[in-house]
Parts: C-alpha cells; structure tokens; sequence
C-alpha cells in the first residue's frame, strides 16, 4: 500500500490535496498537526480513500504544539467516527482505547530523527505487548547499512502484528522503495516534492514511474547502484524501464555507499543480484569480490557486479563501451570524420587515471594506440602508464604534445561544475577528437570549446548507452535496444 501524508497548513489546500492524493494513492494520511483548526469529518467527505489520522506532538517529529488533552481528543473523535487508522505514537498508547468491536485499526508509532538505535529490537518487542493493530517503527538511517537492521526487524515480526518500518534520511531511501520485498505493510510517498512529511520522502510521481513500485513483490529481484553521491543517476530510470518492457520482475535502486567493504557484506542477506559501480568504488570493490572477470581484472577496475548463487563476480562494461564510442567515429557519413578512421598508431591524450581512465588505457592499447596519461596526481598516471604499458605525462607539458584524440577521463565539467573545463581552449585543434566521457551535461565546456575550435566531439552519452546494455546483458542475458536506452537516458537528463 502507498499512502501518501497530507502536509497543508490550510483548510483549503488540505482539502485540494486531499482529493489529489485520493487519486493516485492506496492510502491517505491527514497530518491534523499540520492544519490550522482542522476540520475532520470535512476531510474524511473528500477522501476516497482509506484513510490514517496522525495528529503528531513536537517531541515526535510533528507540528502540534498544544496541550495533550487537545491532541488526544482529536484522535478520540477520528475513533469516533471509525477511520480506517489512527497513529497513535508509543508512549502516549495509554491514552487512548479502542472498543474490541471498533473498525479503526490502531497503528502504535515510534519515531527516531536522530538514527537507528542500537536497541531496535528492545524497541520493537515494547510496542509488540501494546496490544497494537499495526506496529510503526521509523529511523533515521546514518548509514546505508541500517536499512539492513530495518529489514531483520521485519523478518522477525513476520506473520506477527503487522509492521511498518523504514529509514528516513537519503540513506534510507532503499527501505521506502523496497518496501514490499522489506515486508512493510506499507510506504509513504509525498504528494509532489516539497509536501514531504518526513526527511528522504521520495515523490510518488519517482515511486510510480522511476522505481514502478507498484509491480513490486516478494519475488522481485533486486538490482543497483553503489556510488557516493547517486542521487543524480540515470541509471535507475533506465534499467527499470529496461526491466518492464523486457518482462523481468527487477527493480533497480541507488545505494549511497561510504564503506563498501562494510556495504557488501550487509547486504549479502539481501541477496542483491547485480550491481552498478560507480565513483569512488569502482577500483575499492575489488577486495570484496568472490572473482573477477579477466579483462576487469588486467584493468583493476570494476563497473559491474554479478551475483551467481550468492558468489559477487567483477566485470568492466567501461572499457568495451568507451572503444565502441571512439569506433563509431569511424561510421560516421561525414569525410572529415572517415579521415580519421582506425585507432591503431593514434596519439591519444587521456586526462586522469582513474577506474574509467584505466578502462579505456587498457581498451585503446588493445587497440594499438599510442596512449599518454595526465593526472593531476602524477604518481596515479605513472602507476597506470606503467600497469597499462603507456606513457605518462605532465599536465603542464599537454600544450606542447601531437594529440590526434584527446579523453577527458575525469568528472571536471560534470553538473553541477558544468563551466569549467579540464584544458585550455588552446590546447585544441581543428579535426582533432575530442571525446569528453561525462554525459550530464550533454555538452560540457570542453566540448563548447572544441567544437569552436573545429574539432570532432563526443559526448559521454553514447559510452553510457553501451556499458549500461553490457550491464543489462551480464544480468539477464538479454540485449536490450539501445536506441531504447539512448531514448530514456536523454529524456532522464535536463535540457
Ligand atoms: P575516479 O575513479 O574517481 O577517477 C577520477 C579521476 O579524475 C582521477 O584521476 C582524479 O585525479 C581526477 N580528478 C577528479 N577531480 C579532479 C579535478 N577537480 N581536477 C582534475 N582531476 C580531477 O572516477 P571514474 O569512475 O574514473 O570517473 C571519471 C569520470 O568519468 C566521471 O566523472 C564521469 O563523468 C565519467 N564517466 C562516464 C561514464 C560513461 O559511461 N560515459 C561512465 C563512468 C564515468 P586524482 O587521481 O588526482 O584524484
């Protein structure tokens, strides 16, 4: 079940949102602490829904201010008028009864901003002996690895008092998209962003269309991606609508990561299928891994995880995507750009040494191209033109090379960062390749700056088309279309 929080200060916008949520969600759930002089049997006509009266004290995380007595009355008279639920939070149960023969569920609540706390499962069997309909236990996630503490406490109440559990916080968003393969009796989504009842609450519009959360069940397989920050990815609008139109009970999700090493082996009792891999873990996820694809292994980098029978095996979709990319230079219709065909004897410049510098390094030596390295940590580029059988050279020596392809390998230009650019202007020159791997903006500075220089650009969306259909394929062993993916993953950006 969704349920969607009436958050209006207003008679008047309670009552528009009301009917608006009545309409897209399962549930609703009128915040009465929110409203100024709420009308309840008013709300109760417009909702169409079953519905949930939370009338929450300061000390829990809510807007009433006022005397207990006031408060408790109010839920008193929602009992009276038998609405589906009434939130009543854990430590003022007592005051409120429900007749044996009543219709309203009484749903016992426990609220924590602060974090997930050590004594969760303490916390949990108090409100067990509450004699609650539904238990409610809501955290503050820290951590991603508390999501984990969230979803045993729901193993354990399994086929007990039903319970509604989660993280807040952007850590926690997993527990809120997961809710059903969790065991949560039900999520809460916002209205629109910015009608948010608590921190990390994710708009419907995202929960419906992005995560398609409505198709979800037990037997969902879960998919995602590790990175820090991933709150901008487009990755999960693609691979979900990969999964629904190519018919896979999936679903993919971002998983802010600090610690991978204590990530991967939390969320081993998940039982995670597949992973994305991105910035900063692509080359620390190693050591965490039961084996390792050959190729990814001679790069040292890893974009992709695959799980077979519980065992997490490492791949690079990187480093085939980004040569493809510099391949289809070669077919394109323009002469100019047929000029340049091939990659073998090339002089290419690659601007970092990092895991998606390190995948193309090793892809365009495979190739036969004469690869230089530039890293502003000079001892990085060193270590891979040595590992890479390449070169490596000084930054401020890049004016004077032949480049005939230059790679930017490094997230300068990346939103929000979009005016800057990692060379100067000068440094470019007509007919030269430009291939910038960043692919939001869809034309970064490097790429304004080359195309007024006369060069031949790429973007980095057509490498991101590529490596995300390998992914696609390394996990169900179906191709998806790329002009599906190309299609998505423009859309999935801003203009
Ligand atoms: P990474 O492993 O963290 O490496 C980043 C590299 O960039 C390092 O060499 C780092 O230098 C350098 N760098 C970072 N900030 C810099 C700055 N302010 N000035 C100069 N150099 C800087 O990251 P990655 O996974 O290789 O990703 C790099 C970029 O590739 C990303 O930003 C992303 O835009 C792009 N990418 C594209 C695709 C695609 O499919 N198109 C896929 C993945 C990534 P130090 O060694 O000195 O720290």
């Amino acid at each position: 079940m969704i349920c969607i929080p009436i958050i209006a200060s207003t008679m008047e916008d309670a009552l528009k949102d009301t009917e608006e949520a009545s309409s897209v969600a399962d549930c609703v759930e009128l915040r009465l602490d929110c409203i100024k002089k709420p009308d309840l049997r008013l709300l109760l006509e417009r909702c169409t829904k079953p519905v949930i009266v939370t009338n929450r004290p300061v000390r829990e995380g809510g807007m009433f201010d006022g005397s207990e007595e006031d408060r408790v009355a109010l839920l008193k008279l929602a009992l009276e008028l038998q609405v589906d639920y009434v939130d009543i939070e854990h430590d003022s149960r007592d005051r409120v009864q429900c007749s044996p023969e009543s219709k309203t569920k009484l749903i016992v609540s426990y609220h924590n901003f602060r974090e997930t706390p050590d004594n969760l499962m303490d916390i949990y069997r108090k409100l067990r002996q509450s004699h609650a309909d539904i238990i409610k236990i809501v955290t503050y996630a820290r951590s991603i690895t508390d999501n984990i503490r969230i979803y045993q406490l729901l193993q354990e109440g399994m086929g007990t008092t039903p319970i509604i559990s989660f993280c807040m916080g952007e850590y926690g968003n997993i527990s809120r998209i997961l809710y059903k393969i969790f065991g949560s009796y039900l999520t809460f989504a916002s209205l629109r962003s910015g009608k948010e009842s608590a921190p990390g609450q994710i708009n419907i519009h995202e929960m419906l269309n992005v995560y398609q959360i409505r198709r979800h069940n037990k037997q969902t397989s879960v998919y995602g991606l590790i990175g820090n920050p991933v709150s901008h990815s487009i990755s999960p609008i693609i691979h979900n609508t990969l999964f629904t139109e190519m018919g896979f009970n999936n679903v993919y999700v971002p998983f802010k990561v600090d610690v991978i090493d204590d990530f991967i082996k939390e969320f081993k009792k998940l039982d995670i299928k597949g992973y994305s891999v991105t910035i900063p873990h692509k080359e620390s996820v190693i050591s965490c891994l039961d084996g390792m694809d050959p190729l990814a292994e001679k790069i040292g980098a890893v974009n992709t995880i695959v799980n077979k029978n519980g065992r997490l095996f490492g791949f690079n979709t990187d480093c085939e995507a980004a040569i493809r990319t510099l391949e289809s230079v070669d077919q394109a219709s323009d002469e100019e750009v047929k000029t340049h065909g091939g990659l073998c004897g090339k002089r290419v410049a690659i601007l970092g040494a990092g895991g998606v510098a390190r995948a193309i390094a090793f892809g365009l030596k495979g190739r036969g191209s004469q690869v230089t390295i530039f890293n502003r940590n000079d001892e990085r580029s060193r270590l891979l033109a040595n590992e890479a059988d390449c070169d490596s050279g000084k930054l401020c020596d890049l004016p004077a090379r032949q480049i005939d392809i230059l790679i930017n390998a490094t997230p300068v230009g990346m939103f929000p960062g979009v005016n800057e650019t990692p060379v100067d202007k000068n440094i470019l020159k007509p007919n030269m390749i430009v291939f910038d791997t960043i692919y939001n903006p869809k034309e970064t500075k490097l790429l304004r700056d080359a195309r007024d220089k006369g060069c031949i650009t790429i973007g980095g969306m057509p490498m991101f088309v590529h490596q995300a259909a390998a992914q696609f394929k390394l996990w169900t062993g179906k191709t998806p279309p790329l002009e599906v993916i190309g299609k998505i993953a423009y859309k999935g950006l801003p203009a």
